[in-house]
């Protein structure tokens, strides 16, 4: 199983070492920490295993603001997310700039979280599959490709899918590719268990509660516990 935390735009260097002395990820979970850019070496520094939040497709260019693979590779960053419901919401990213940083992430040896996942409106009007789909559809499979499975109203919301509905979803994506499935929304101490526990689900992907080292400690405990 892999547990991944998006601290999002949380956690300069000084709070992520404090954080790197306070966790002891389980063993048989992966656990994951993906920082800010600026945070990301010192992550790496103190022993953790770091994705970046998002990567360029290019090697390097004129691209304000962007990092690329071979830059985070320098550092020592093993992968990537890409597609985040955030960078989609207020950053312009489209299906097609998140299948042209996914692909490009992968064949420079970075492993891939790309996220998926529908509106609210969109659920309610019956759409979440022709969503998903038509957000998967951009991907092609690959060893290193993870995709994680969040309904945009779970994010930072504090509503989670109910175990039924993440299982459903999962089985759905995994129906269309062929890679291991990560449920994110409001995933915390107190509901990973019946989430994790459900078929087809291989992971977290944790924003508020990866913040906290006990609580992220307490996620890829229960993790690791389910798949013993
Ligand atoms: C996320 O950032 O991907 C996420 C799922 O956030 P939260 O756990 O806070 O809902």
């Amino acid at each position: 199983m892999l547990v991944a935390g998006n601290w999002k735009m949380y956690k300069g260097p000084a709070e992520t070492r404090a954080f790197a002395a306070a966790f002891s990820p389980p063993e048989g979970v992966e656990a994951v920490i993906c920082p800010p850019f600026v945070s990301l070496a010192g992550a790496v520094e103190a022993g953790l295993t770091v994705f970046a939040q998002n990567v360029h497709w290019e090697d390097e260019g004129a691209f304000t603001g962007e990092v690329s693979a071979p830059m985070l590779r320098e550092v020592g960053v093993v992968g990537a997310i890409v597609g985040h419901s955030e960078r989609r919401q207020y950053f312009g990213e489209t299906d097609e700039t998140v299948a042209r940083r996914a692909a490009h992430a992968l064949e420079a040896g970075l492993r891939v979280i790309a996220c998926v996942g529908e509106l609210e409106e969109e659920r309610d009007r019956g759409e979440t599959e022709e969503v998903l789909r038509r957000q998967l559809s951009v991907l092609d499979p690959h060893p290193a490709l993870v995709i994680a499975y969040e309904p945009v109203w779970a994010i930072g919301t504090g509503k989670t899918a109910t175990p039924e509905q993440a299982e459903e979803a999962h089985a759905f994506v995994k129906s269309l590719l062929d890679a291991p499935v990560l449920y994110g929304g409001s995933v915390k101490p107190e509901n990973a268990e019946e989430l994790l526990s459900r078929p087809g689900v291989d992971g977290a992907l944790v924003g508020g509660a990866s913040l906290d080292p006990d609580s992220f400690a307490s996620i890829c405990a229960t993790a690791a516990r389910i798949r013993s």
